[in-house]
């Protein structure tokens, strides 16, 4: 690690300005979990001058709910998500997400809007300055993505254009389902972006001043059946090669609503709009299930080594369409 100035920030006013000080200078870091890792790797050019700490921040970690929404703190770890009796009764797939995240130790340290603004794990990218040198490519704004040509098992089969890395973020995938938005404050004042807009090809669209403050997702409704399915190689601890998130409005076996969300096969989450119409008003059945799951892939373009990802996700809507 090279050294850097470190700040306890006391409030996100506080946050904020030391970031509009130091510019692109600056990072702020939470539970340092990925961070740290980036840091140590060296894959950015810049390696930070400052590092503002979140965590000093009181008030901005819990998880509340009223009639409209559930309200959780940014700064709220990933193990109060995952074990909240409140978050497990009324939005179980966000439960399930966030217990699926890395291990006891990453889910203790790591925050969720943390997690959300994670950055990518493509082996190109984040390949270790220590290594031979950092790789440039195109999301580091010089050069291709490797990935077209090289070693692409882990990258993304639907809308890759440029940037083939995907969304690494487990809890963005359910939060999406569930159709949350996310609080945020910068210089420029407070804004509401909706999960579903949070990321563009190259990660989130947040500006350099710009930080998670809360997450609001609207209370699913008394019919919602909710799952979150992830694929990983190892068990223990992984990233998932495929997940997919569900929130179905169902009505004596009639879905009435859904809204499906893939992660991992995309630069972004990757709402299956084309699965969510084959389910829309009609009973629910295996052959409904392996339909729709033919339709939530059928856009798919995959790479030389990653064609694999697609029976995966396939496999994986039918299995969260079994009831
Ligand atoms: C071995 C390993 C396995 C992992 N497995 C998984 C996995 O299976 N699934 C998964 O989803 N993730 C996984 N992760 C990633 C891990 O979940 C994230 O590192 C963690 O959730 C990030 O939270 P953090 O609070 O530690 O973030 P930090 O490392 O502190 O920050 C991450 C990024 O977010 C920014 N940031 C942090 N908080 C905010 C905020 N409030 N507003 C704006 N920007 C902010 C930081 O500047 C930084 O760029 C794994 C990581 C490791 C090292």
């Amino acid at each position: 690690m090279k050294s850097f100035k470190h700040f306890d920030a006391e409030s996100v006013e506080e946050a904020v300005a030391l970031l509009t000080e130091y510019g692109t200078r600056a990072r702020v870091t939470a539970g340092g979990t990925d961070l740290l890792g980036v840091l140590k790797s060296e894959i950015l050019a810049d390696y930070p001058e400052a590092l503002i700490n979140l965590k000093t921040i009181s008030g901005l970690d819990g998880i509340e709910a009223d009639k409209r929404e559930v309200t959780i703190g940014a700064l709220t770890r990933l193990a109060e998500v995952a074990d909240s009796p409140l978050v497990k009764n009324s939005c179980p797939a966000l439960a399930l997400s966030a217990a699926s995240v890395g291990s006891p130790e990453l889910r203790n340290m790591g925050t969720i809007g943390g997690n959300l603004c994670q950055d990518t794990r493509c082996w190109y990218y984040r390949y270790p300055d220590k290594m031979g040198g950092r790789v440039s490519c195109y999301r580091k704004g010089k050069g291709p993505c490797h990935a077209i040509k090289g070693d692409n098992r882990y990258h993304a089969v639907l809308e890759g254009r440029k940037c083939f890395a995907v969304c690494p973020s487990d809890v963005a995938v359910a939060l999406a389902a569930l159709q949350a938005r996310v609080k945020t404050v910068s210089r420029a004042g407070e804004r509401t972006i909706p999960l579903a807009n949070l990321y563009d090809a190259l990660g989130t669209v947040l500006a350099q001043d710009e930080l998670i403050t809360w997450i609001l997702i609207p209370t699913p409704s008394a019919n919602a059946v909710q799952r979150f399915l992830k694929f990983r190689l190892r068990g223990s601890v992984d990233f998932a090669v495929v997940s997919v998130a569900a929130v179905l409005d169902m009505a004596e076996g009639v879905c009435r609503d859904a809204c499906i969300v893939l992660g991992a096969v995309a630069p972004t989450p990757y709402r299956a709009v084309g699965a969510e119409n084959i389910l829309r008003g009609r009973a629910l059945d295996g052959q409904l299930a392996a339909q729709a799951a033919q339709a939530a892939l059928k856009d798919a373009k995959p790479l030389s080594r990653n064609a694999y990802k697609i029976e995966i996700a396939k496999t994986l809507v039918e299995r969260v369409l079994q009831l």
